[in-house]
């Protein structure tokens, strides 16, 4: 099965570890080192399989490629999973993590990382003692730039101001109706942003938390989860988990626009297609969640300052303005329009 799995991919390398003291598979995967050393983040959680788990981190660090290339920001493509076993012993975390650490050290270079799903900037801080310096966005008490959601929401944010340009014919969301799904790291400030731009907000959530400081303390409307794809809106943002937009979830939506952080939302590239057919402008996920991984990362191995790093993330309006005229202008979708600038991008620093 994992043979088979490594050989539809076109990536570099894998590195793959099997931690014995906590019984979790760690996956590394490098897809390309093209445009700069392989970066991306470490996810962590329970798989149904070491399998699904090395399949998420192929699928990921491609992703990574294609998001660097498309903002035209000289780092590679890499992500790594640690899939921790159903009955994991949370009292073994900081020990697998400083392992992990170990691991990455080893490579040299070879691979950068950063949170994701399931690890946080206080992860980063414990990574880093044995992974240093190849190790982005600890907490700022340890010398990092933080999390990295608030960097990805202002892409997103931007993103919408291009959505909102092409779409409605002005970049200002006053007065839109916009559902977020997720108001997590990303969603929350999302939504905070949008709030103070005057946009008439709804957003949905699982996590009771996040209902009580959206719903109860902002006064917003909250959607139901289960109804999300049945709920008018002019821009529908996910900002939770990957493959929602689906054969069945896309004849179900109500909205204009399509404009999220999630990474991979598309089940398949035919959804893409899908979207097109049935009018509905989609922002390419790779494109326009670039902002924390940027931001970070100019911030702490470039010396970029906090302002020139917001100035950077704000040209994802641009980047994706282009890719929007792109796509009218040849009749392909968003998605195909995005692939073919980081691929030409890709290909012009494989020469
Ligand atoms: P997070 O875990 O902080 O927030 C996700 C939120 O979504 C949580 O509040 C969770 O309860 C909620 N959620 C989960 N399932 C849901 C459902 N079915 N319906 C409604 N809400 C649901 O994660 P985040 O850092 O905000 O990232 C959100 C997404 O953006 C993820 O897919 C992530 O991979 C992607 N992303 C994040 C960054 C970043 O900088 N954090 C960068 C690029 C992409």
């Amino acid at each position: 099965m994992i043979e088979a799995v490594l050989k539809e991919w076109d990536g570099e390398g894998v590195i793959i570890r099997y931690d014995h003291l906590s019984g979790a598979w760690i996956f590394i995967a490098i897809h390309s080192s093209l445009l700069g050393p392989p970066t991306g983040g470490t996810r962590m959680k329970t798989y149904s399989s070491p399998e699904a788990a090395l399949q998420d981190a192929l699928k990921l660090a491609a992703g990574m490629t294609y998001k660097y290339a498309a903002a035209n920001f000289a780092r590679g493509g890499g992500k790594a999973v640690i899939a921790l076993p159903a009955n994991f012993d949370p009292t073994q975390r900081r020990d697998l993590l400083l392992r992990y650490g170990a691991l990455i050290r080893q490579l040299n270079g070879s691979f950068y990382t950063g949170p994701d799903v399931g690890t946080s900037s206080e992860d980063m801080d414990v990574i880093g003692e044995t992974g240093a310096p190849y190790i982005f966005s600890r907490t700022p008490a340890k010398g990092g730039a933080g999390s990295s959601g608030p960097a990805t929401a202002l892409g997103v944010f931007s993103a919408m101001q291009a959505v909102g340009e092409k779409c409605f014919g002005s970049d200002s969301l006053s007065g839109r109706k916009i559902l977020v799904q997720g108001a997590g790291g990303v969603g929350g400030t999302l939504i905070e942003m949008l709030v103070e731009d005057g946009a008439e907000v709804s957003f949905s959530d699982l996590d009771q938390n996040a209902i009580r400081r959206f719903r109860d303390e902002m006064g917003l409307h909250f959607v139901e989860p289960d109804q999300i794809f049945d709920t008018e809106c002019d821009i529908f943002s996910p900002c939770a988990m990957g493959g929602i937009l689906n054969e069945q979830t896309v004849k179900r939506l109500k909205c204009k626009a399509i404009v999220g952080a999630a990474n991979n939302q598309l089940a398949t590239e035919r959804d893409a297609q899908r979207l097109k057919e049935y009018g509905i402008m989609y922002a390419p996920d790779f494109v326009i969640s670039i902002g924390g991984a940027m931001a970070i990362t100019g911030m702490e191995a470039l010396g970029w300052s906090s302002e020139q790093a917001e100035a950077e993330v704000r040209r994802v309006k641009t980047t994706l303005l282009k890719i929007l005229e792109l796509a009218e202008s040849r009749d392909i979708t968003t998605e195909a329009a995005a692939r073919r600038l980081a691929q030409a991008r890709l290909a012009a620093a494989a020469i």
